[in-house]
């Protein structure tokens, strides 16, 4: 990605100026506890920057998925409540997004102040992209910064449409931006070769994008996860009552024929552990094998074809993965995507883990600090790489064309 007319936070004079940071706070949840605050420890920062240059800071961020509506098991309560005690201050939290003494309440606050404001989900202006929603947004303070790299690939109001209101000199990426669009450059422009890809994950259809991208970039792909079993059916190998994605069979096989054809290798499961149903609970319900009989259902790559991807993972100088080798939410069948998590950890190469369920193995795995680059953004980090436009970086460049 281009950097140039791109400026970042420690450029812009926040002296003690309102600043609306638009912050991902889009943590996991657990009946209201955070089980994973590292997308809030990525922001802190940009927010320390901003308090500390006397700054007066509102932030904006989404939780889940409410459609529009308050749903209050997606309130940013908890996360005010994190914040509050990552920072060691107070953490004010006004729940109506449209309130109009909000202005006030943000002209009574001193530099050093923060509020948060409730999910810019809960208005359905928010990822609908609404011009009013974005200019009430915008009204509330001088300067804009965008530190929410999981959302700069949607066009929502508080990612695209409110930045038309400020100036050049009056937004800005924030710190976790620039480090995610720093680490991804060097995996796109630069990569040491050999590069080597590992995909997983639930569906063919969602990375087909991503696939295409890497064969050309890439000198081997390492596959697992459900997608597998797409492939190795375009192959003619059974895999039983495994999750195939029917209509995307002929779409593996041309990404497989275009793989062989630019000489990329492609590398998939010889064995599994399966199991008869998909939320087996007992070890005594799976079994590792190399060929799947009816009725059985691929859940995770077997150890012998973790052993075969860690040799390649090993001889790699990049590594860049996303998406888990199996159902590893189930212990039963996470020993794949640990395995991977630890030969990149292991690995020298420059290693890049793309947001979502891989980032989450690689946290709940406690080896973050053995990654060269661990993503917040699993959707922004895809299209990033596959060299699409990110509404949320370009609204940024000082002479953006807004519609
Ligand atoms: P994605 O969002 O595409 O990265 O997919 C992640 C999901 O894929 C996780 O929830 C996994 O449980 C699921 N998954 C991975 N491997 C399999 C498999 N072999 N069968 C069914 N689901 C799988």
């Amino acid at each position: 990605m281009n950097l140039t007319g791109l400026q970042f936070l420690d450029e812009m004079e926040v002296g003690e100026k309102s600043v609306f940071l638009r912050a991902d706070f889009n943590v996991p949840l657990d009946d209201g506890v955070i089980t994973d605050d590292f997308r809030i420890r990525k922001a802190l920062p940009s927010i320390a920057h901003i308090l500390d240059h006397g700054g007066k800071l509102i932030i904006g961020s989404h939780l889940g998925r409410p459609k529009g509506e308050r749903v209050t098991a997606f309130s940013l309560d908890p996360v005010a409540a994190k914040l509050a005690e990552l920072l060691d201050c107070e953490v004010i939290l006004p729940h109506d997004l449209m309130d109009p003494s909000l202005g006030t309440l943000m002209e009574e606050m001193k530099g050093g102040q923060l509020m948060l404001l409730e999910n810019l989900r809960f208005h359905p202006g928010e990822t609908g992209g609404d011009a009013d929603f974005a200019r009430h947004l915008a009204s509330l303070t001088d300067c804009y910064v965008n530190d929410a790299f999981g959302a700069v690939h949607r066009g929502h109001a508080s990612v695209y449409q409110m930045v038309e209101h400020f100036g050049r000199d009056n937004k800005a990426g924030g710190f976790l931006v620039r480090d995610e669009i720093l680490a991804l450059n060097r995996l796109v422009d630069d990569p040491a070769s050999p590069f080597v890809a590992v995909m997983g994950g639930a569906k063919v259809s969602d990375k087909i994008g991503i696939l295409s991208t890497l064969i050309d970039g890439v000198d081997a792909i390492l596959i697992g996860g459900a997608m597998a079993y797409t492939f190795l059916r375009a192959q003619g190998v059974e895999v039983g009552s495994s999750l195939v994605e029917s209509e995307h069979v002929e779409t593996a096989r041309k990404i497989t024929e275009r793989a062989r054809a630019r000489q990329t290798e492609l590398y998939l499961p010889t064995d599994h552990v399966v199991a008869r149903r998909f939320n087996a609970s007992s070890p005594d319900e799976i079994a590792v094998v190399e060929a799947i009989d009816d009725g059985w259902h691929g859940l995770d790559i077997g150890p012998r074809t973790s052993e075969r991807y860690r040799s390649v993972i090993e001889s790699a100088e990049t590594v860049f993965w996303n998406g888990p080798m199996g159902v590893f939410e189930n212990p039963l069948f996470c020993a794949g995507t640990n395995a991977i998590a630890e030969s990149v950890a292991d690995s020298e190469a420059h290693s890049v883990v793309g947001g979502g369920d891989s980032a989450s193995a690689i946290r709940a795995a406690g080896i973050v600090d053995e990654i060269d680059h661990v993503s917040t953004g699993g959707g922004a980090s895809l299209e990033f790489v596959q060299g699409k436009s990110l509404p949320g970086i370009e609204a940024l460049r000082p002479n953006h064309p807004f519609e």
